[in-house]
C-alpha cells in the first residue's frame, strides 16, 4: 500500500480516517462483527461524492486510518490495496450517501440483537427510555435478499426517506448521521434499546407500554440525541481504546529503562510514570516501582 501515513492524506481525510478507524475498533470491542461482513462509512469532507469504507476482507479491529478506501458512489476505488469493497456494502451505503447529503456517515451492522429485534414484525417496542429515543423515528426497509442488486437502491432510498435510523427487517440496524459521532452513538443507543426489549420480552410477563405522549416527550427532550452531546459521548467513547502513539512510546521507553529486575513491575507504569523516570534518568529500585503501581498518584512519589 502506498499510502502508508498521514503526510500522504489532507488534513480533513486524515481526521475522517482516524475516526472511522476507531469507529471500526471499537465497534470490534462491543463484539458488534460478523466476521469480515457489514460496514461503517464515512463521507470525506471537501471531496465530492468521495467516501470511505473498510476493505472486504478485514475485520473490524484490523481497521486502520491508512488501510480504508476510498470510493465514489459507483464503486470506483481510489486506493492502494490488496482488498476491495463488499458489493452488498457498496450497495447500501452508496444508496444512501448519493441520496442524502445531509448523511456524513453510516453505520450498518449485523448484531444479535439488531437482528432479532428486525425479525419481528412489530420492531423496536417504546418499553425503555432508551428506544424512546427514537418513538415515530425509525424507517423499516422489507428484507429482498442479500444486498447486491442495484435495482434496490431506490426502495432503499425511499423507505428511509428523512430519517436517520432504519431496521432492515430480517437483516439488521442501519444508522445514518450527521457524522461518525452521532451515527455511531446513535447506534450504540439503538443496539442497547434492542437488548434491553428482548431481555423484556423473554422474561413472559406483562410489559409496560408507556404512553405515546410520554414517548413523544422523551423524543422532544432528547431532540433525537442532540450532536453536542454525540459529540461528548465519542471523545470519552474514544478514550476506551489504546492510545497507539502511547502504547509505542511506553514500549521504547521500557526497553530503554529496563532494569532486568524491574522489567515485570515496569511493565505496569503508565507512560506517565515512565515519562517521570525517563526524565529523571534513575535508576529505581523495586520498592518505588511497586510504589508507583499501589497508591498515590506519580507526582507525588519522590524521586531518588
Ligand atoms: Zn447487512
Amino acid at each position: 500500500m502506498g499510502q502508508t501515513s498521514k503526510a500522504y492524506f489532507t488534513e480533513e481525510e486524515w481526521q475522517t480516517r482516524c475516526d472511522l478507524a476507531t469507529a471500526y475498533n471499537l465497534a470490534s470491542l462491543f463484539h458488534w462483527t460478523d466476521l469480515i461482513y457489514t460496514h461503517i462509512s464515512a463521507r470525506i469532507p471537501g471531496q465530492e461524492n468521495r467516501f470511505l469504507i473498510n476493505p472486504f476482507g478485514l475485520h473490524f479491529h484490523e481497521v486502520t486510518p491508512e488501510n480504508l478506501l476510498k470510493i465514489n458512489l459507483e464503486g470506483e476505488i481510489f486506493s492502494k490495496s490488496d482488498y476491495g469493497i463488499n458489493p452488498a456494502g457498496l450497495v447500501i451505503h452508496s444508496a444512501i450517501h448519493s441520496a442524502r447529503p445531509d448523511v456524513g456517515a453510516i453505520v450498518h451492522l449485523h448484531t444479535v440483537n439488531g437482528m432479532a429485534v428486525a425479525a419481528l414484525q412489530d420492531g423496536l417496542l417504546p418499553i425503555s427510555q432508551h428506544a424512546c429515543h427514537f418513538y415515530g423515528k425509525i424507517a423499516y426497509h422489507e428484507y429482498e435478499g442479500i444486498a447486491v442488486h442495484n435495482d434496490e437502491k431506490s426502495r432503499l432510498v425511499r423507505n428511509l426517506g428523512t430519517k436517520k435510523v432504519m431496521i432492515l427487517r430480517n437483516h439488521g440496524f442501519l444508522t445514518a448521521g450527521l457524522n461518525i459521532a452521532d451515527a455511531f452513538t446513535m447506534m450504540y443507543t439503538l443496539e442497547k434499546a434492542a437488548q434491553v426489549q428482548i431481555t423484556s420480552l423473554s422474561m413472559g410477563l406483562p410489559v409496560v407500554v408507556p404512553s405515546e405522549e410520554v414517548c413523544e416527550k422523551v423524543v422532544k427532550d432528547t431532540g433525537l440525541r442532540g450532536i453536542k452531546n454525540a459529540e461528548t459521548e465519542w471523545q470519552a467513547l474514544k478514550r476506551l481504546l489504546p492510545n497507539k502513539q502511547e502504547k509505542k512510546e511506553v514500549n521504547t521507553l521500557q526497553t530503554r529503562l529496563k532494569p532486568a529486575t524491574l522489567a515485570p513491575l515496569m511493565k505496569n507504569l503508565s507512560l506517565m510514570q515512565l515519562q517521570k523516570v525517563a526524565i529523571n534518568q534513575q535508576n529505581i529500585d523495586t520498592t518505588q516501582c511497586a510504589s508507583y503501581l499501589k497508591g498515590p498518584p506519580a507526582s507525588s512519589v519522590p524521586m531518588a
